[in-house]
């Protein structure tokens, strides 16, 4: 089993795989050949989904650079909250829509000569629970089997360091993307990457380097107020393509293609980093928001990372290295690193690079609820800590809450112990009933549960009755694509891999969401359908049914009562959201 590395980002992809001479990246874009010039981009797959009037589907560079039909961006940023997007007539489940992202991601790795079925892939570090499960579920119904999640400044310090081995040291990773900056800095201690500090600014990036030509662009040319949006969308590429020329360092100034000025919009680097300042100093304040925390200093962190595209701008990588007290390291590519990592972990996990002296660790703790005493109330009871090397195994000992009782239920919970138990980020994985046989005194009916972590990135549970030693169920195996193993995965998986192989919209799947026309009624029913009738067995399943069918041809007297009724139904389901 050979897996890659993912940078699965908001603006741009990149996809590694580790070799024979280190972490390589795989040219998954197909650039047309004014960006091929600009170098590398063909390393580069822009996260955009275009949807033409006909249902027609692009990807890519193809979908980046069509300025007409309706576009998905930033799709990443949409897994946080659980929407419904629209184009034209279709209604979309923002999964699908990232789902179709990674089917394509996978297809042009295949189309690479590369045969892979797994894969790590990065998440921002503050990323909630929510937008880690859907990440792992989209890769999935792109077919690619999610082995790990990785945070995106650990990988960007697992592709440094294995290139820069010091026993210990600090890393701060500096990632100025194209629409958030985010700040880290990392303590790698006996292999392992301690997150110390973090700190994002979630609307600032290089849209807004862009912004800001453009509006001193609109300033100068006459007509530009009158533009239509499918202008202002070309006049927007070419300001990119102006961006990164004057970011190479061997210019100093540069012609814009602009409608309206029949010379072109001459910028000059000076001018550039005149408009473009303030940004680049609101960036300084994430920076010091981090260093104050951890009471660092000028010159105190070992090393700094430039990473994403926007700190590719010279005055950004200048004024970072000046607040920072430190040189950026050289050999760092900003626009790769993060996947180089991502792909240096997979190649951990799948058993092709060992005898290294770093590991993957858990993001994330993972235990059991049980009843806190002292507390008075439910608790998170922490079986595998966070930062735990891969793989782990723990034990702890349970008991049950009365005498006589004949069966706990165990539910298994990832995320993070210091949060309320209902805060997203924590999520029950699955649950279980751990028999107590025969029942017994409080104090003799200790069981250990065992929880075992494996590279494979699946949990395996064991449970054991303390006083006989006898297993007290077979192992129970809770896969970390959660609860979406049913034939739903596969159900929708089959729409994502129709909809990207022939390139457009499957019309028998958007016809159920279409069917109805008030919108509340639409999410209701795909909720109920796609995510909470699969998994319940028929007994379950059938009352539900019946109310969506219910609901389905309701008039609109009785629409909002049923519609009320379903919600409250579909409510005692939300753990499998
Ligand atoms: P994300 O993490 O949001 O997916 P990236 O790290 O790919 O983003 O960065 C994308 C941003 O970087 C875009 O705003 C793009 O215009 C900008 N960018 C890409 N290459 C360069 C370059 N050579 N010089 C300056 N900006 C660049
Ligand atoms: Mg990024």
């Amino acid at each position: 089993m050979t897996s890659i590395g993912i940078d699965f980002g908001t603006t741009n992809s990149v996809a590694a795989l580790y070799g024979s001479s280190g972490a390589e990246v795989i040219s998954i874009g197909e650039p047309p050949a004014e960006w091929e010039e600009l170098g590398g981009y063909s390393r580069l797959l822009p996260s955009v989904v275009n949807v033409d009037d006909a249902g027609h589907l692009r990807f890519g560079w193809d979908a980046k650079l069509t300025t007409s039909g309706r576009r998905f961006e930033a799709v990443k940023r949409l897994l946080k909250e659980d929407e419904v997007v629209n184009a034209g007539d279709h209604d979309f489940l923002v999964e699908e829509v990232a789902a179709s992202i990674f089917r394509h991601i996978r297809s042009r790795v295949v189309a690479n000569g590369i045969d892979f079925d797994s894969a790590v892939i990065t998440v921002p570090s503050n990323s909630r629970g929510l937008a880690r499960y859907r990440t792992k579920v989209c890769a999935g119904l792109g077919e690619i089997e999610p082995i790990a999640l990785l945070n995106e400044p650990t990988a960007a310090a697992m592709a440094f360091t294995l290139r820069h081995l010091r026993a210990d040291q600090s890393i701060l990773v500096f990632d100025f993307g194209g629409g958030t900056l985010d700040v880290t800095v990392l303590e790698a201690r006996d292999g392992v990457f301690f997150e110390q500090a973090s700190k994002g600014i979630p609307q600032l990036g290089g849209m807004d380097f862009d912004a800001a030509i453009m509006r001193a662009i609109a300033e100068d040319v006459p007509g530009s107020e009158q533009w239509t949006p499918e202008q202002k969308a070309r006049v927007r590429l070419e300001i990119e393509k102006a961006k990164i020329r004057l970011s190479a360092g061997n210019i100093d100034e540069t012609v814009i293609v602009v409608e309206g000025a029949i010379s072109g919009y001459r910028l000059t680097l000076p001018r550039f980093n005149e408009i473009t300042r303030h940004l680049v100093e609101r960036s300084g304040s994430a920076i010091e928001a981090v260093m104050r925390d951890l009471r660092m200093g000028p010159g105190d962190v070992d090393a700094l990372l430039l990473v994403g595209g926007t700190s590719k701008v010279p005055s950004v990588r200048q004024f970072a290295a000046e607040k920072v007290g430190r040189e950026p390291e050289p050999g760092v590519d900003p626009m790769t690193a993060i996947a180089e990592g991502a792909a240096i972990a997979a190649a951990i996990l799948d058993g092709r690079l060992d005898n290294h002296d770093f590991f993957v660790s858990t993001e994330h703790a993972l235990g059991t609820i049980a009843l806190d005493v002292q507390a008075r109330g439910l608790a998170f009871a922490t079986v595998i800590p966070r930062n735990q090397k891969l793989p782990a195994r723990q034990t702890e000992i349970f008991y049950p809450i009365f005498d006589g009782q004949e069966s706990v239920m165990v539910q298994v919970v990832e995320g993070d112990p210091d949060k309320d138990l209902n805060h997203p980020d924590n999520q029950i994985l699955t649950e279980f009933e751990v028999p107590i046989d025969p029942p017994r005194p409080v104090d003799q009916a200790g069981f250990e549960l065992t929880y075992t972590y494996d590279t494979d990135g699946l949990l395996h549970i064991e449970a054991k009755d303390m006083a006989t030693g006898e297993a007290l169920t077979d192992a129970v195996t809770v896969s970390f694509r959660g609860a979406r193993d049913g034939g739903e995965l596969v159900s929708m998986a089959g729409k994502v891999r129709s909809m990207v192989d022939s390139g457009k919209l499957d019309d028998s799947a958007a016809s159920a969401a279409s069917t109805v026309q008030d919108p509340r009624s639409a999410d209701l029913l795909s909720k109920a359908r796609t995510r909470v009738i699969p998994f319940l067995d028929d007994s379950g399943a059938q009352p539900l049914i019946e109310l969506c069918g219910a609901l389905e041809s309701a008039g609109p007297e009785k629409r909002e009562s049923l519609q009320d009724q379903l919600e409250r139904e579909l409510r005692k389901y939300s753990y499998l959201f």
